[in-house]
């Protein structure tokens, strides 16, 4: 397909291709909404295949980045950016300082962050060059590991989907189960164990299961038995694609939110299984925004408690999303597309009117949460 039709495909405003000979960059950045604020999304390094792979990772993951700032109530589009080349080879301080030029170059349209073969020490060379980066350390004044906030604002997700399951957003005593202890879901097992909740996790990472038996009392299960343990919740913290043909039979909870990423292997199929087996599905990309809403914070001089009280928000945004589902009788991954195609739709709507002193953004980059 012609670069240009790919690019109108999905409505993108605009792909940069960028390329610098002494560092070897091929890179590519895709800004794919902008109507709510500057793009921002992470920067990946993998070795693709071809630049058409690249182009077409790019192109999905810049646009899932406009859903996500949309819902997540944040003055944020989408945007993305991909980087050719294997991370343990082709990582340096003039790949990156290449990169940050570029990234400079787009005048703010386009804030980038740390992602999958990219680290806190590139988003370092590349702020050697600008200023439109995200994700550097709390030394450097940026907000440095975002997992505390992820994990605050998955824990006010279940709670706001217990409400909508129960009637009450208290979790004395649920059960819940967790795939993966690492980063995000260490603090949350210790967020849901002091609120009363019996917790029930799973690892093939001996260490991250020893320290959160350390930080907290769980019951451990073996990676593969934590589909069939009869719980409330389930919280998948580790992987995508996880609710699939051969788990979703095997499920036996009520709700399913987590901080993973593309968590239903098939979207339609999936989320709509998820809905007529009963189960209350938090989308993924609204249930763990609060990495995003760290960042964001980082924009305007990061604050952690700021940050931790912003991912609450995260509870109201899911019973939004809950009563759309109903609303519409749609699944809740669905309308959770809904709600962010309405908030740039409406919000597009008012920015017709032109504020000379707005410059390339107005207002505040945190929004309504
Ligand atoms: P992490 O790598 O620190 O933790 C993942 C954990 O899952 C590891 O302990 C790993 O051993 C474990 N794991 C891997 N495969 C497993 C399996 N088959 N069964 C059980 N456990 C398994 O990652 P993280 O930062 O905690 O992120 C977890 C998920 O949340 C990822 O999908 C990530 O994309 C997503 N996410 C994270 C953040 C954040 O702030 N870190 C924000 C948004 C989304």
């Amino acid at each position: 397909m012609d670069v240009f039709e790919q690019v109108a495909a999905k409505n993108h405003e605009q792909v940069t291709f960028c390329h610098d000979e002494v560092s070897g960059l091929k890179a590519i950045i895709a800004l794919h909404d902008t109507t709510l604020g500057p793009g921002l999304g992470g920067t990946r390094m993998w070795p693709y295949k071809s630049t058409e792979d690249a182009l077409k990772d790019v192109l999905r993951l810049s646009r899932g980045m406009t859903f996500k700032s949309a819902a997540a109530g944040l003055n944020l589009g989408g945007g993305k950016a991909v980087i050719i080349g294997d991370p343990k080879k082709h990582r340096s301080e003039t790949l990156f300082r290449a990169f940050g030029r570029f990234v400079e170059g787009l005048a703010g349209r386009y804030i980038t962050a740390e992602d999958v073969g990219t680290n806190i020490q590139c988003m370092e060379w590349v702020r050697m060059e600008t200023r439109h980066v995200t994700g550097i350390s709390r030394a450097l004044g940026g907000s440095g590991d975002p997992s505390p906030v992820t994990a605050q604002g998955v824990y006010w997700g279940i709670r706001a989907s217990a409400k909508e399951r129960w009637g009450s957003d208290s979790l004395e005593k649920k059960h819940v189960t967790i795939q993966g202890v690492g980063a995000v879901g260490f603090h949350l097992a210790q967020l849901l164990v002091k609120a009363g909740a019996k917790v029930t996790v799973c690892d093939i990472d001996e260490e991250n299961l020893k320290r959160t038996q350390k930080a907290c009392k769980v019951e451990v299960v073996s990676a593969e038995q934590i589909f069939d343990v009869p719980a409330d919740v389930f919280a998948p913290c580790a992987l995508g694609a996880v609710i699939n043909d051969d788990t979703l039979p095997r499920l036996k909870v009520e709700i399913v939110g987590g901080s993973a990423n593309n968590v239903l292997d098939d979207e339609r199929r999936h989320g709509r299984g998820l809905m007529e087996k009963g189960i209350l599905y938090a989308p993924d990309y609204v249930i763990n925004s609060g990495g995003l809403i760290n960042v964001a914070n980082e924009l305007e001089g990061y604050n952690q408690e700021r940050a931790l009280k912003q991912a609450e928000g995260i509870y109201d945004i899911i019973l939004k999303v809950y009563d759309i589902a109903k609303r519409e009788d749609v699944p809740t991954h669905k309308a959770a597309d809904n709600l962010a195609l309405r908030r740039i739709a409406e919000i597009g709507k008012i920015k017709r009117s032109y504020i000379p002193s707005e410059g390339a953004r107005g207002g505040s980059y945190r929004g309504v949460v």
